[in-house]
């Protein structure tokens, strides 16, 4: 019999909160605080609070908060920054937005993060910044990414759309850099109902350009210090994110536990490598991927048994079309190149129930018979 197994299931976990989010949301309309407002500054306070940072500043999406550090640091035209072969287009697009240019750096082997052994091969007297991405949830080899900023006096960025409140070393992902920045999108471990961003970071003036600059270059009403752009956090997205960070450990473990249950069943398949798990880290995994021989027909196959799939990514950003102009070829990026026809993302949200993993690793113990 087949079991019909979604790659996210958030309907699971809105009818858990079901009462809480509705009354949230119900309080948002009542007081018609719809743009920003006491809703997102609660949301900005807690989620500080939880980090233990100084500031967060909310904005529209994930994307924007990129963008927003960038120019807030004053990165543009001339500029260059580095970052990684395989992460979502965000990560990049937002430095050529900027007016900088995106210089990518090849992954680890086994983690799928930016190698540091290969940046400053890439750093240039044009380097301003270095962006790596706590990809899948968890931490790149951070410690060693911030003895390179700080030796090459560059800023350090941390994407931490897919990783929050992962941890590397006792640190949390996210507070090693002048700033972390998160998406609240629906499917990431902590998501809103709609789009949603946000900035950390201990640096005050940071954090008022940011802010300002995500608001029309303004602090206070019709007065502009600078020109800016529209990026806000809406209050419903403030309010569903603060009724559900109440909940993020909780299912960030479980995430946890599920990854580990998936490894357990399928480290015996040597066709199949599972993710590693840093040492001394909390991978909160935000997506399960393993690497596999034949990946297009197992996906073909789990389909047919009612098993949803996805890939992260099926290119990695130097062979995107959008990069063409930079003229790279497979041999510059050797791993992310080998592993994007590799990498399959199996089901993966705190819901997930041990039956349906077993299944799951059966199908694929099944496939490869
Ligand atoms: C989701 C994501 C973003 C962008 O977030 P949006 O809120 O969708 O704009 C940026 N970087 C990475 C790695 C992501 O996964």
């Amino acid at each position: 019999m087949n079991l019909n197994i979604p790659f996210v299931d958030l309907k699971a976990q809105y009818s858990t909160l079901k009462s809480e989010i509705d009354v949230a949301i119900h309080s948002v309309i009542d007081k018609t605080a719809f743009i920003r407002g006491p809703f997102a500054e609660e949301f900005e306070k807690s989620f500080a609070e939880k980090y233990g940072i100084k500031h967060c500043v909310s904005c529209a999406n994930g994307t924007d908060a990129i963008y927003i550090t960038l120019k807030a640091l004053g990165i543009g035209a001339g500029d260059e920054v580095i970052t990684v072969a395989n992460s979502w287009i965000s990560t990049s697009e937002t430095i050529t937005q900027a007016g900088a240019k995106p210089v990518f750096v090849d992954i680890e082997p086994d983690y799928y993060h930016i190698d540091p052994l290969k940046i400053e091969e890439k750093i240039t007297p044009k380097t301003k910044a270095i962006i790596p991405v706590h990809l899948f949830g968890q931490a790149a080899r951070i410690d060693a990414i911030q003895k390179i900023c700080e030796e090459h006096n560059l800023f350090l960025i941390e994407d931490c759309a897919q990783a929050h409140f992962a941890t590397y070393r006792g640190r949390k992902a996210g507070t090693y850099g002048i700033a972390g920045t998160f998406s609240f999108y629906p499917g990431k471990n902590l998501g809103a109902y709609g789009d949603a961003g946000s900035i950390i970071t201990n640096d005050d003036g940071l954090a008022t350009r940011a802010l300002m600059f995500s608001n029309h270059g303004s602090l206070r009403k019709h007065r502009h210090d600078m020109e800016g752009i529209n990026s806000r956090m809406d209050g419903i997205q403030a309010a569903v994110l603060s009724v559900k960070l109440k909940y993020i450990d909780e299912w960030n473990l479980a995430r946890n536990k599920n990854a580990l249950i998936y490894n357990h069943l399928l480290s015996g398949i040597d066709r199949v490598k599972v993710p590693k798990i840093r040492e001394n880290s909390l991978h909160i995994f935000h997506l399960y991927v393993v690497r596999v021989e034949k990946r297009d027909e197992l996906a073909g196959f789990l389909k047919s048994k009612g098993i949803e799939t996805g890939i992260h990514y099926p290119t990695a950003l130097p062979f995107m079309p959008a990069y063409k102009h930079l003229g790279h070829r497979a041999e510059d990026f050797p791993v992310a190149y080998k592993y994007q026809g590799e990498i399959i993302s199996l089901p993966m949200f705190p819901e997930l129930k041990v039956g349906q993993i077993e299944y799951i690793a059966n199908s694929i113990k099944e496939f490869y018979k």
